[in-house]
């Protein structure tokens, strides 16, 4: 993943919260669930699977938001609101990373998309595998493989 100009600096809205991301993600996807448009208030959300040693809050803190569940912290600009990342309890080596924070997402391209069955008709997103919902756990392991696979064949 060398097209990737690491490290990435990024910030929320506001810009009081800044984040780091200095390894290449493990996979990129793009989600047409009805959480992630109503967070990112558009038609899907996107993400940017980075291992959590290649991930920093580099300046300001970040709030829990969003659905405050057991499992999903997603963490917001308390100032602005914006929804930068999202951990996931019990998955606690990679964080999901929205790459629009990021000062340059040139590179991003979603690999996959999960939740098609709530996908808005018009919303077109590139992704080369799509699942209804999202792939089971026992699935992501070879969608890890193909994905590195596909992120180095797209390097020109
Ligand atoms: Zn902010
Ligand atoms: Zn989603």
């Amino acid at each position: 993943m060398s097209s990737i100009p690491l490290p990435l600096k990024g910030a929320c809205r506001c810009g009081r919260v800044e984040i780091e991301v200095s390894k290449a993600p493990i996979c990129t996807a793009a989600c047409h669930c009805p959480g992630c448009q109503k967070m990112s208030s558009s038609a899907y959300s996107l993400t940017a699977m980075v291992p959590a040693d290649g991930f920093a809050v580099t300046q300001g803190e970040t709030v829990v938001g969003g659905a405050h569940g057991e499992q999903l912290h997603h963490q917001f600009c308390d100032h602005c609101k914006t929804w930068m990342f999202t951990r996931v309890a019990g998955v606690d080596w990679f964080v999901n990373v929205r790459p629009t924070m990021l000062e340059d997402a040139t590179w991003f391209r979603p690999f996959m998309e999960t939740y098609t069955r709530t996908k808005m008709p018009f919303a077109a997103t590139g992704a080369v595998r799509s699942f209804d919902e999202f792939p089971e756990m026992e699935d992501l392991e070879p969608l890890l493989h193909e994905y590195l696979a596909w992120a180095e064949a797209g390097e020109t």
